[in-house]
């Protein structure tokens, strides 16, 4: 005869939420909240601090591509489900779109997502097990952290070096490569340096990949928004041997973050990845079932028909609002603006030794918005305390109403520090 076995049952309520919804963080929100952020009520409040190009109602998408969204609704061809790595014509169109000399793709190697952050997720997903670590850059994009709690990921920082303009400190990197390293996320143009690597300094990177055998997942969601003079380079385009991940998206190039459209491009070297990572990939996007269908049914139309007039007025706002930053602060009384040179970020060093009144940069941050009703985003964000991250991306005219409102505060807190005579005004 089968015994009964006791079931044990609860006698009360007790809904506890995991341990991996506990350890999943935002870093940014994190360091916010502990902020006393009360504006001065004399004085607009000027946020300085959100990396949303669309807030402030400047940068709008382009014509085009609302056409486009218009249409892919009134076709009613793209109310469906689709394959959740994306339908066939929009992967084929961000093939094309995407390939260059050296970095060809096709349909099969794209796998749309919804926006970058769903691509860095799944990348970040698809090569890792428990125990194994990733290497992601300090200051760097707070995302890789939040992302790396669900999958039990160490998180290890490589610094990139302010003297250097941002780039890659090339033996901490290779220092903190082991055998357990699974991949290593770069990411360029950088949010929050505004940097844009040379094509030298990327192949001195991909030495390092290369002699250690460590895929790449970049975060090139800013590709070619880059002030004139730079030039962007796809890593994969300048590698033949480094299996690569390249995660992308209409985000920020065209101004529609909220539409959540982003892409992997899977460049994968002598079939490294080989089958089982494909795999992995498609299976893993079948969690969400692929982004939104009507976006999907719109893009090629928007990657075909959004003409470079678009891109290039982008580019220019940003580029005068950043050299108009970097003008004004370089004059500062205690800061070091590094000029960006893409993107939609200007890192500033602020030389605590000079503003003895506050106790550290935190406290700064809070004394500027409570005076000055200005908010900038702490260095401790990206990891990186000392710096604030300044956003671009405001209204000319407003942002020079909070520059000049920086300056006065901080002339008016700045204290020569005993023995140094004179200010000297850094490395730039
Ligand atoms: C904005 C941003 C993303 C995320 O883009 P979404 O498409 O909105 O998910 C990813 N990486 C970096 C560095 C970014 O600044």
């Amino acid at each position: 005869m089968e015994m009964k076995k006791e079931v044990k049952r609860r006698l009360e309520w007790s809904v506890s939420v995991s341990e991996k919804a506990k350890l999943t963080v935002n870093p940014i929100r994190n360091v916010v909240e502990t902020l006393k952020l009360q504006p001065n009520p004399d004085k607009q409040f000027i946020p300085l601090s959100i990396g949303d190009p669309t807030i402030f109602g400047n940068l709008n998408p382009c014509e085009e591509t609302i056409n486009g969204l218009i249409e892919s609704v009134k076709s009613a061809k793209n109310n469906g489900y689709f394959a959740a790595a994306g339908c066939e014509e929009a992967r084929n169109a961000v093939a094309e779109y995407c390939s260059v000399i050296g970095a060809q793709v096709e349909a099969k190697d794209v796998i749309l997502t919804s926006g970058c952050s769903h691509a860095l997720d799944l990348c970040m997903t698809v090569l890792t097990n428990p125990g194994a670590n990733i290497l992601v850059p300090r200051p760097g994009f707070s995302l890789y952290e939040t992302l790396s709690a669900l999958i039990d990921v160490e998180i290890r920082h490589y610094e990139l070096l302010p003297e250097r303009n941002w780039e890659i400190d090339l033996n901490d990197l290779e220092d903190k490569i082991d055998c357990k390293t699974a991949a290593i996320v770069y990411n360029n143009p950088s949010n929050p340096c505004g940097s844009v690597f040379s094509k030298k300094h990327i192949l001195d990177f991909l030495v390092i990949a290369e002699k250690y055998f460590v895929p790449i997942i970049a975060d090139e969601i800013y590709e070619d928004l880059v002030f004139p003079g730079n030039h962007f380079h796809p890593i994969a385009s300048l590698t033949t041997e480094i299996p690569v991940l390249s995660c992308g998206g209409t985000t920020k190039k065209f101004l529609i973050p909220g539409w959540r459209m982003g892409w992997i491009l899977i460049h994968d070297r002598h079939s490294r990845f080989g089958y089982e990572i494909r795999h992995g990939l498609n299976a893993l996007a079948q969690r969400l079932v692929g982004p939104n269908s009507v976006t999907q049914g719109a893009l090629p139309y928007i990657l075909k028909n959004t003409p470079k007039s678009f891109f290039d007025s982008t580019i220019e706002f940003l580029h005068i609002n950043a050299t108009l930053a970097y003008d004004v602060l370089s004059q500062v009384p205690g800061l070091r603006p590094i000029m960006p040179s893409g993107a939609m970020y200007i890192m500033v060093s602020v030389d605590m030794i000079y503003f003895p009144e506050f106790a550290s940069d935190l406290e700064l941050v809070e004394r500027l918005v409570s005076e000055e009703s200005v908010f900038c985003l702490p260095g401790k964000c990206f990891q990186y305390p000392g710096y604030v991250r300044i956003v671009l991306s405001v209204p000319t005219d407003l942002l020079k109403e909070a520059l000049n409102r920086i300056d006065y505060f901080c002339r008016n807190h700045f204290v020569r520090s005993n023995g140094i005579d004179g200010y000297d005004n850094g490395f730039n």
